[in-house]
């Protein structure tokens, strides 16, 4: 019986690149990227992915070989993410906003041997290579080189071996390069196209930066859909709304920060037709998704981190919910959820490791364990079991609560938990009220150091164009909903710094603000 079990049939390995050769065969002739005014369709893309991937072996590049990529979302950077990891190497993306020495560094620590680019960002590849002194490709000529003739056969991939190491931000020290699995990535992507719903039919507009957590494996779940990927090279409110309106734009992800620039874009309109969004990277206000449903926006409110390879918590949408008021609708989806659909699970715990209890309103770390979390961080062992519980799970960082149905709702990250006077104020609370008043685009709240209370709030706020700064007005504001040690003792009006993602620097807030 034992030898029956076994099974006469072999597993095939999970890869990520196994989408494209599957959506060649079925969806041949149907259009796999539109970048610009360049298109291909799947057999067209999936035949350049394997002659790329022949020239990369050609030019040196073996198994376990690291290659960064310095690439804006373009063609280039889907093949890349198909060609590489097929060609059993290990892809870096790197963050295009960084600067020179920063990217040096990341390419250095990553140990690559090559770096390919985007046009828009020859130069600064040149530098960076020149710097660490790897050969660099840029898109034109010498990358189509690369997609040469010859194809060798593929190596054999272990789908517990690395695919990709993606660089942390570094807002908080050194950046940390989080390890991504074959396995990992292939459930994400399914994970990711069942939980945006995507089909042959849909038109997936890149406004996500492909650098980041790999696209959150959108980069291969538009392929396992068959449909189409509708590539942004420079993000831009109005030229979202024009190709929503023009394209027929189906599906995007991006931070609330995006969202908040498109709802407050002068271009703003309803939508003939709704458009499904992810969005995460950070808490969406629920004043932010109930204004996005009224512009015809069907928001998916996910959450995640670069070491689970983007959104690894969904916000489970119940049909009942659909019968609720617009406010009670905007509240639910503000919670974070419960684990993605490729087998993950999330508990939150306190500070021995046990579940706090289900009452919505005990606060705990938000830890998660499954196929989504990463191998580890790229030569820093102490950094790996610094992150890690005793019985394996992964420590977020966050601290939670968890609801009597089972949903995990983010109270704060723990490092921007304000404690003023003793008491802990958590910003997301606060910026919350905030972002309800009227003349609110958007807010942050830091703690400043103070000598009598060890720190006091302090709100910085985007204000619409049309309204007047109003301090005493936006405190008493927040004043009617919250206690009083949590009212920001200063309103700064300001624009608010943002990393490429769209997260809000808080960093940056900070610095300044110990700085004033
Ligand atoms: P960084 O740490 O540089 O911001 P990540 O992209 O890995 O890089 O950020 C992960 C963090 O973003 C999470 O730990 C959490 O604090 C925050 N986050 C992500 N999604 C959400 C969400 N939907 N709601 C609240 N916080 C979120």
């Amino acid at each position: 019986p034992t030898s029956e079990l076994a099974g006469e049939f072999a597993f095939a390995e999970l890869t990520p690149t196994a989408f494209l050769s599957r959506a060649a065969r079925v969806f041949a002739g149907r259009i796999a990227v539109v970048d610009g005014d360049r298109q291909f369709t799947y057999a067209e893309f999936a035949d350049r992915v394997e002659r790329l991937r022949g020239g990369l072996a050609r030019s040196g590049v073996r198994p376990g070989d690291r290659v960064a990529v310095l690439c804006s979302n373009s063609h280039l950077m889907l093949e890349l993410h198909t060609a590489v990891p097929a060609a059993g190497a290990v892809l870096v993306p790197l963050n295009t906003r960084q600067s020179v020495a920063e990217l040096a560094y990341i390419v250095e620590h990553s140990g690559a041997t090559l770096m390919i680019a985007t046009a828009e960002l020859a130069v600064t590849a040149g530098e960076v290579a020149a710097d660490v002194g790897i050969e660099s490709i840029v898109e034109g000529p010498a990358y189509e080189n690369l997609i040469g003739e010859d194809v060798p056969v593929a190596p054999s991939i272990d789908e517990r071996g690395l695919l990709a190491i993606n660089y942390t931000s570094g807002t908080t020290g050194r950046p940390k390069g989080v390890m991504y699995h074959h396995r990992g990535a292939y459930l994400q992507a399914l994970a990711m196209a069942y939980h945006a719903r995507l089909e042959p039919g849909s038109r997936y507009l890149w406004t996500l930066p492909m650098f980041h957590c790999c696209g959150w494996s959108f980069t291969w779940a538009v392929a396992a859909a068959g449909g189409t990927n509708v590539c942004l090279r420079a993000i831009d409110p109005l030229e979202i709304w024009h190709l929503l309106h023009t394209e027929g734009i189906t599906h995007f992800s991006a931070a609330p920060t995006v969202l908040t620039m498109l709802a407050e874009s002068s271009a703003a309109t309803g939508l003939s037709k709704r458009v499904s969004v992810q969005t995460g990277g950070a808490p969406p206000s629920p004043t932010l998704l109930e204004r996005m449903a009224g512009l015809g926006f069907d928001v998916e409110h996910l959450y995640g981190m670069t070491e689970t390879f983007g959104p690894v918590i969904v916000n489970q949408w119940q049909p009942d919910w659909n019968a609720l008021d617009p406010v009670e609708i905007a509240k639910l989806k503000a919670r974070q959820g419960i684990g993605n659909i490729s087998a993950t699970a999330a508990r939150v715990v306190d500070a021995s490791g046990n579940d706090i209890p289900g009452d919505a309103s005990t606060i705990g770390e938000l830890v998660v364990r499954g196929n989504n979390v990463m191998l580890g961080y790229y030569r820093d062992r102490a950094a790996t079991v610094a992150s890690t519980t005793v019985d394996g799970w992964l420590r977020t960082g966050d601290l939670a609560v968890m609801h009597p149905d089972g949903y995990v709702e983010i109270a704060d990250r723990a490092k921007d938990v304000i404690i003023s006077g003793g008491e802990n104020i958590a910003s997301v609370e606060v910026e919350r009220v905030l972002d309800s008043h009227p003349d609110v685009v958007q807010s942050a709240l830091i703690g400043r150091p103070d000598e009598k209370w060890g720190e006091v709030p302090v709100a910085y706020v985007e204000l619409r164009a049309d309204a007047q700064p109003d301090v005493d007005g936006l405190r008493a504001h927040v004043r009617k909903v919250l206690a009083g040690y949590k009212v920001p003792r200063e309103v700064v009006f300001t624009d608010l710094p943002k990393t490429a993602t769209g997260k809000i620097r808080k960093d940056r807030l900070r610095a300044s603000s110990d700085g004033g």
